[in-house]
Order: structure tokens, then sequence, then C-alpha cells
């Protein structure tokens, strides 16, 4: 039931009862009082007529009491009788003269001193007893009985003046209920389908009624809190469309890792649709980036790489941290890619483009750290130098394009014949080097020897025969990298020197 249908019925109602108690009460207050003014004018009338009266008696003058009764102004005196001190009634005014008739109750009111009101029925007759004195002595009784039609008459023109008066009143409470309805209840039930149309998203309101008053304002406000929260329905979709185009994952989680919020990249991460993920729990949704934004929480970092498998293939991700009240705010970047590409870069950067070997870089990192674990843990280590012999003369005899190729084959060759733990590698021009670690220098000139060996047989395309000179070293305790390097280097001089396609060894 509506607002304004309760108002109209409890306004009507409360007319209704106190209209109906109002003609009521009116009703018998009108009868009381009219039947209490009657009975006293006439109780009034008795007293005075009986002095009259006791006079006419003392004297026997019946007549003149007869004529005193007949005269009398009260028109809704029934009868009024005059008894004698013996109980005969002399005189009556519908009768006249009467002298035999022995009033038939004349034992009970006998003993009477005093005026008495006697009410005959419920709404029929009323009689009132004077007693006669005449110099203190009882002379007998005036008997009058009072007809209650006269006043019934009064109060039904009473009660008639009294219904209208209520159909009046009534009619005007109408007619007031109805102007405040229309004022009032009406325009609030237009307030009300304001709201109800705000509550259900409809923000196109009518423009609020112009005239004054406090329920004008009301529309107004109405009407300004729909637009304000129009605009920021407007923005909070704009800012979620934003949030949404983002390419990084975006996800908001209470300090229990309940998800409040996540934007469609985090969603897309986690592999689930972006129901499933708002309202559930972080660790149930996405465990490793749970776990790792609680260990960077506990370091007290704010950002934090990690690597995981979920999804089959490896992915790198990025975290950052960013907290606001009781929530924490991260962000996930997929930085797979750029990992990869990271990867390649240093991979280039470590390597020889001709040959696919490692290059000098490289080598000298490996070379270093191979001196460090030889000198700490006391282990052999060796390390050889490669020179193609008369390199000049294949670039000047066949073109450049032959040499790479020679260059290419010799890597080939140099990298089928190594062991695992061996390294090789371009050391710039046409120089190969090698590191040989838990090796000593019998064992390095072995495999040198080998490699020359198998150098020598094998044959070039266009080229036919290459030959190789080889400078080999063991790292000693007190070398540096630069000394270690020049032992080898001399070590080859030594081997060109002595005619070429030789390894020898320095210490
Ligand atoms: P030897 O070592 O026996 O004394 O004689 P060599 O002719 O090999 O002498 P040297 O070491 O002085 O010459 C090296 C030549 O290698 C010089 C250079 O033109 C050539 N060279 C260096 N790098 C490359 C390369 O990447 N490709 C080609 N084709 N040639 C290269
Ligand atoms: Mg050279
Ligand atoms: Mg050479």
């Amino acid at each position: 039931m509506s607002l304004r249908t309760r108002i109209l019925i409890l306004a009507y109602g409360i007319t209704i009862f106190l209209v109906g108690f109002l003609t009521f009460w009116d009703f018998y207050r009108i009868g009381t009082t009219v039947r209490d003014l009657l009975l006293k004018d006439t109780t009034d009338y008795v007293r005075v007529e009986s002095l009259h009266i006791a006079e006419y008696l003392y004297q026997g003058d019946y007549y003149k009491i007869v004529e005193t009764l007949r005269v009398n102004p009260i028109s809704e005196i029934r009868d009024i009788l005059v008894v004698d001190g013996s109980g005969y009634i002399v005189a009556s005014k519908s009768r006249g003269l009467i002298f035999f008739e022995k009033l038939p109750e004349f034992e009970d009111i006998k003993l009477l001193r005093e005026i008495k009101v006697e009410h005959l029925s419920e709404e029929d007759t009323f009689k009132i007893i004077q007693p006669i004195f005449f110099e203190e002595e009882l002379l007998g009784f005036l008997i009058v009985y009072l007809d209650y039609s006269y006043y019934q008459g009064i109060v039904k023109d009473k009660a008639l003046l009294s219904g209208i008066s209520a159909l009046f009143v009534i009619g005007v409470i109408f007619g007031v209920v109805r102007y405040i309805d229309r004022q009032v209840s009406k325009r609030l039930s237009i307030a009300i389908d304001m709201l109800d149309k705000i509550g259900k998203g409809n923000f196109n309101l009518p423009d609020a009624p112009l005239d004054g008053g406090e329920l004008a304002q009301l529309y107004k406000h109405i009407k300004a809190t729909a637009d304000h929260l129009k605009e920021s329905l407007i923005s909070k979709t704009f800012y979620e469309e934003v949030i949404n185009s983002l390419l990084e994952g975006l996800v908001v989680f209470d300090s229990k890792g309940n998800i409040l919020e996540a934007n469609r990249s985090f969603c897309r991460m986690t592999n689930l649709e972006c129901k499933e993920v708002v309202g559930k729990n972080l660790k149930e949704v996405f465990p490793e980036f749970f776990y790792h934004v609680r260990e960077a929480l506990k370091q007290g970092r704010n950002s934090q790489r990690f690597t995981c498998t979920r999804t089959g293939a490896e992915k790198h991700y990025l975290l950052f941290i960013s907290k606001y009240e009781d929530t924490f705010i991260v962000t996930l970047n997929d930085v797979t890619q750029m990992v990869e590409y990271e990867r390649k870069l240093i991979e280039m950067s470590l390597t020889d483009h001709l040959t696919g070997l490692k290059n000098r870089r490289a080598l000298e990192d490996i070379l270093s750290m191979e001196m460090e674990i030889a000198r700490r843990y006391n282990r052999p280590l060796s390390f050889a130098l490669i020179d193609v012999d008369f390199f000049k003369k294949i670039n000047d005899n066949y073109g450049h394009d032959v040499g790479d190729e020679v260059l290419k084959k010799l890597a080939r060759i140099l990298k089928s014949e190594l062991r695992s733990p061996d390294v090789v590698g371009r050391w710039g021009g046409e120089e190969f080097a090698l590191i040989i670690p838990e090796t000593n220098i019998e064992g390095a000139k072995v495999l040198c020897e080998r490699l020359r060996k198998r150098v020598e047989e094998t044959t070039f395309d266009k080229v036919g025969k290459v030959t190789v000179s080889i400078g080999v070293t063991q790292f000693k305790k007190e070398d540096t990298m630069q000394s270690f390097i020049k032992r080898a280097d001399d070590a080859l001089y030594e081997a060109k020197e002595r005619g070429r396609n030789r390894v020898e060894v320095k210490l």
C-alpha cells in the first residue's frame, strides 16, 4: 500500500471517528440539557404556584384552584392534580373539580415534606409532587405529570441540526484532506516515483515543478542528486573502461587476500572469467602471484619479479604494490617477451656472429671464473690459442667469403671435438681460444694435438688443406688473466716460429 493511500485512509478514518463521536456526544448532551431545563422550569413553577393554591385551599375556593391549574404556562404539563389532606383529589387540570376521588397512592406521599421529582418511565413522564403548606400546616399536595414528548421533539430538531453540521464538518474535513492530498501526498508520491526511477538506474527525470515551497525544493534536490549520480556513474563507467583497457593486470584486494576489483587483463592472466575472479581469494585464483606479493610485503619491497609455468608455457611477471587504507592495489605486467628479448640480447652480446661460437668477451668471463675456481680449489686448468696458418693467403686467393666459410667449418670441427666442460670460442680474426678445465698441461697438449690433426686431415671446399698452429699453457696460482693469456700467446708464437701446423707448450 502506497504512502499516499495510507495517509488518505488515516485522514478519512480519523475524521469519521471524530465526527461520529462528537455527534453522539452532542445528542446525549442536548437531550440531557433540555430535560434538565424542563424539569427545573416546572419545579420552579410548581413551587411558586403551590403558594397560591395553598391560600385557595385554605379558603376552600376550589374554583380558583381549577382556574389556576388551567392557565398554567407550561404546555408540556399533561395534568395537574390538587389533593387535600385526606387524600381526595379536589381539582384537576384535565377534569376540573373532583371532590370524591381519593388518590390511590396517597398513603405513600402523605409523609412528604419537600418537593419530589419521580421519573415514571424510561422516556415517558415525570411526576412532581409538591406538599402544600399554609402557615406551616400541611394542607395537601400538588401533583404534576410532565409529558416527555415535547422535549423529545426538541431533541429531534437539535439532532437534525447536529447531523447537518456533522455532515458539513465531514465535508469540510474531506475537502481539506483532499486539498492536502493534492498539495502534499500527490506530490510526495511523484517524489517517490522519481526516487524509484533513480533506484532502477533511470536518471532522466522530468523538470521540477516551478512553484515554491519545500516540495519544490525536494524535487530540485532529487533532480540534482539524479544528475550527480548520472555524472558519477558515467565517470565510473569511464574509469572502468580505462582500467579495463590497460594491458597490465590490475587487482585490488583486502588484507585477507579477498579480491575486490580486477581488470580484464588480470582476469586473462588467471585464465578465468572476471565474474569468477571478483569476490574470490587471491590464493585460490592465482597462488603464485599471491605468494610473491606476500614475499615482497614481508621483505618491505613494493615490486617483485617472478616466473611461473601454470599455463604450460614459462611466463615472466613483474608486480608493483601500492597500499590504500586497508586495501592493496597491485599491477601485474607480463614481461615474458621483454625477458626473452633481454636473454637474446645477452646471448647475442656473448656470441660471435660468424661462427656461432662464444666471442672474446664471453671467453674472458668464463676464463676469469674458471681461474677463480682453479685457484680456490687448487684444480688444474689449461688454456690454448689456435691460429690459422697463412690465412691471409686464403683470403687473397679465394676471396673473403671463402675465408669466412673456412672459419665456420673450423668452428664446427673444434666444437665437435670437445667434451662438455671444455669451452671453445672465437678469440678474434682467424684465432680461436680453448678453455680446458680440470685438465693439466699433458692432457691439454693431447687434446690440442688431436685438434690440430683433425684440422690437418680435413679437406676444405675450394681451399683444400688448411692447418692451424696452437699455443697451450697451464694455469699457475700467481697468474693474472693477462699473464695466463700471454703465455699461451707466446707458445703460439713459438709454434709459428717453428714452422706452423704444430702444438707448442709454454709453462
Ligand atoms: P700466419 O698466421 O700463419 O702468420 O699468417 P696469416 O696470414 O694467418 O697472418 P695474420 O694472422 O697476420 O693474418 C690474419 C688475416 O686474417 C688477416 C685478415 O684479413 C684475416 N681475417 C681476420 N678476420 C677475418 C674474417 O672474419 N674473415 C676473413 N675472411 N678473414 C679474416
Ligand atoms: Mg692471426
Ligand atoms: Mg694466422
